[in-house]
């Protein structure tokens, strides 16, 4: 098993009132959990179908979609600008020093 990171877990339930599959909720959560642990509880669904809300047992879902964590990726983004920026940083000094020890060169 991979240590993915994870915000939650989206279930989808068949809605009891239209019969659609489009009713969903979210269970968050920090980290992995087993199938098992996420069955065992009970949730609060909403149906995109038709509007119907109420509770569900977690047995009866149809799928279970752990919800990738969004803020993690943004800090990584984050970071590898403030590695870009430094980058070129760093090139625009190695110019200018390459530029000066030309000039003095050249005299
Ligand atoms: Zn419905």
């Amino acid at each position: 098993m991979t240590a993915m990171k994870t915000s939650g877990y989206t279930l989808t339930f068949r809605c009891v009132n239209c019969g659609r599959v489009e009713a969903r909720t979210h269970y968050a959560c920090e980290s992995v959990v087993s199938d098992d642990q996420i069955r065992a509880r009970i949730y609060e669904a909403n149906c995109e179908g038709c509007g119907w809300k109420g509770v569900v047992c977690g047995v009866s879902a149809i799928q279970i979609h752990s919800t990738p964590d969004s803020s993690r990726e943004d800090e990584e983004i984050e970071q590898n600008r403030l590695l870009l920026a430094m980058a070129g940083f760093w090139l625009l000094s190695f110019f200018g020093v390459a530029v000066w020890a030309w000039h003095v060169v050249s005299g």
